[in-house]
């Protein structure tokens, strides 16, 4: 029997457990390719899952994990063939099919993507859910019709990895960046990604105002609550503000002010079903316009076995932009 390495949480009477162990190849789920898993990722939803504080994980026993990068091992679909380097993002994996924390995986075809031309699997994964996330807000802003020239840009949850790949990209694509943290002490490693200005996050944490003081006319948005309706009711006539993550909270206690007396948009940006088209474009603009230098100052690189440790650690707010899990 092929058997290889992986994390496997299990459910039973005594409740849920997590545990390295040999997985039984012919397990696997269906699906048309075989990956050999080389790097995945910690992002937050991982953290929810690793350590159970959100019903993340909907089958047992389950290999968390919501994404990858590796080398296709073997292939049922043309589109395919061995050899080739994928990447893996979402698409339930790690939450109903068994996920990237294992050194393989069978998924469909259609949902991977092949690695962008000059990108190796260990950068992919540094970008990571995250970052592919922080790309789909900015495309979000600029289908919008929005462009550096309109204002400023706030980006929330600033020093984790949404919020570092988005101020990396809108700085690189001239936006003034207003990056708003709980950790002050991460101001030079912020404005060393782009950032103009810092502010305090509980300048937006608290119950606000249903119209308040104009300052951005954009904003990605990876905290929710009242982070999310404070960034609505300042953002200047006509623009928007891209909303993708709940860190502080899943409510959304705004007013309706901001929509209908400055024709405020709030853009939903989801990762997990994103359609293919759009995956591609956000993976080339990734392989573009990201830079190199400014995703190796934010990533973190730790073993297989270091997954629920960290996982327990981005949930806490101290993790720094992104982590990146050498599967081995
Ligand atoms: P990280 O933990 O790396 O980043 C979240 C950041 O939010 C923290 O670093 C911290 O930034 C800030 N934060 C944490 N707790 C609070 C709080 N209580 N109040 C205000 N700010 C807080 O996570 P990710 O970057 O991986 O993900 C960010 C969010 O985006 C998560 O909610 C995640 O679930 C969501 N997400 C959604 C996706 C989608 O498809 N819609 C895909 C990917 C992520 P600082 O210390 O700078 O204040």
């Amino acid at each position: 029997m092929t058997t290889f390495k992986a994390l496997i949480a299990s459910k039973g009477e005594a409740g849920t457990s997590l545990a390295f162990g040999d997985f039984a190849e012919a397990d696997l789920m269906e699906g048309d390719v075989t990956v050999r898993v080389t790097h995945s990722t910690v992002n937050y939803k991982d953290g929810l899952a690793l350590t159970g504080r959100a019903p993340v994980v909907r089958r047992w026993p389950m290999i968390p994990g919501i994404d990858f990068a590796g080398r296709v091992e073997a292939s049922d679909n043309p589109a395919f063939k061995p050899g080739d380097l994928v990447i893996l993002n979402g698409w339930g994996t790690g939450e109903t099919h068994l996920g990237a924390y294992a050194q393989k995986s069978r998924v469909k075809a259609d949902w991977l993507v092949p690695l962008p031309e000059g990108m190796n699997p260990g950068e992919a994964m540094a970008i990571g859910t995250a970052g592919y996330t922080a790309m789909l807000c900015v495309l979000a802003l600029e289908k919008h019709g929005l462009k550096p020239s309109d204002g400023p840009v706030v980006v929330t949850g600033a020093a984790g990895g949404v919020g570092s790949v988005a101020i990396a990209l809108l700085a690189k694509a001239g936006w003034h960046v207003i990056a708003s943290t709980g950790r002050a002490e991460e101001a030079d490693y912020l404005k060393g990604l782009g950032a103009a200005e810092i502010i305090d996050r509980n300048e937006l944490s608290g119950p606000g105002r249903p119209l308040g003081k104009e300052r951005w006319i954009a904003g990605v948005d990876a905290v929710g609550s009242h982070t999310l309706a404070n960034l609505l009711s300042m953002t200047k006539y006509g623009g928007a503000i891209a909303a993708c993550g709940l860190a502080q909270g899943m409510d959304l206690p705004a007013s309706v002010a901001p929509f209908i007396l400055r024709g405020v948009a709030l853009l939903g940006v989801d990762s997990v079903m994103c359609p293919k088209p759009r995956r591609l474009e956000a993976w080339a603009r990734l392989a573009s316009d990201l830079d190199r230098d400014k995703l190796a100052a934010m990533t973190t690189t730790i073993p297989l076995e270091d997954v629920v440790e960290t996982g327990r650690a981005i949930l806490d707010g101290k993790v720094r932009g992104r982590v990146v899990v050498e599967v081995g």
